[in-house]
């Protein structure tokens, strides 16, 4: 099934699932940052919080506020009663240490699943997961290739194709060329998580049957692209736009219902 035919079926059953939960309790997106890229997510986030009949507040703060001043709103925001959970956008100011951050979202709370101890998975690593399962794509013993180690893809997502019985093999700046070759050529599932436009190209050979999941979202002149160019010589290849980017957005609501499920 095409990945946005998914997201509205999946989005369709969350609706029905949303309805039966307290109506009182909030989701809080905290925002302190002036950039584009987060304004345009956290449209997204508020947009599908609607759809889903999820009750989402956005709560700004200056970009000028201190570390001491957000870690006070993150543990008020970690006791009241009447917040589910609730997100933390990046990027922050420099000002501010991002990982201190994220380890102040109570894992009880933290819906973007950041947090060493939250029992929920990054969104991205996740929505990727829900969508390979709902599509039946066998994982065990298989050679799966993560191309990026950041904390919230490309580790993540190796540790769940790990849990899943893939050989995986992650990849990173530091890996040469030929080395990325032969990975590349043998392996049955491809997730690709760099951020550089067109890295996956015809240099590289395909097993015909591979399938890539292109997680880059790289803003050129002519519009968005992924880190792979479009229609290489493999089974499926996910699109950008319209493909990981909108499994995100879904996994951040499957997470938050598991939190209303939790409490
Ligand atoms: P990141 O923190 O910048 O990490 C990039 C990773 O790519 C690093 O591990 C880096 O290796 C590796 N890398 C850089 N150049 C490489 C090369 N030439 N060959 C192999 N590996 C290379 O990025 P991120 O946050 O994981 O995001 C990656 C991309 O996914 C970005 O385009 C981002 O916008 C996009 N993204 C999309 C979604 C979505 O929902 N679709 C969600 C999150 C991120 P080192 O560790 O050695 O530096």
């Amino acid at each position: 099934m095409e990945i946005k035919e998914f997201v509205q079926k999946r989005k369709q059953e969350l609706k029905q699932e949303f309805l039966n939960v307290d109506k009182n309790l909030k989701f809080v997106i905290v925002q302190m940052n002036e950039d584009p890229a987060s304004n345009a997510y956290i449209k997204g986030k508020l947009k599908d919080g609607a759809e889903l009949g999820v009750n989402v507040e956005l709560r700004k703060f200056p970009i000028d506020f201190s570390e001491g001043q957000l870690l006070k709103e993150i543990y008020s925001l970690n006791l009241d009663k009447s917040v589910v959970g609730f997100i933390v956008q990046m990027p922050l100011p420099k000002q501010i240490n991002e990982e201190k951050v994220k380890l102040a979202i109570s894992p009880d709370k933290d819906v973007d699943g950041f947090h060493p101890l939250s029992k929920l998975n990054p969104c991205t690593p996740q929505g990727i997961m829900n969508y390979l399962d709902h599509e039946g794509i066998e994982l065990l013993g298989k050679n799966a290739v993560v191309i990026g180690r950041s904390n919230i893809v490309g580790k993540p997502m190796a540790k769940l194709l790990l849990s899943r019985s893939a050989n995986v093999t992650v990849l990173h700046s530091k890996t040469k060329f030929d080395d990325m070759f032969n990975y590349v050529k043998n392996a049955d599932i491809i997730v690709v998580a760099v951020g550089k436009t067109g890295l996956l190209d015809n240099k590289f050979e395909y097993k015909k049957d591979a399938i890539i999941v292109d997680v880059g979202i790289n803003r050129e002149e002519d519009g968005l692209h992924g880190d792979a160019i479009k229609d290489l010589p493999v089974k499926f290849q996910t699109p950008v736009p319209g493909g990981v980017g909108l499994l995100t957005r879904l996994a951040l609501y499957e997470n938050l219902l598991k939190l209303f499920k939790s409490r």
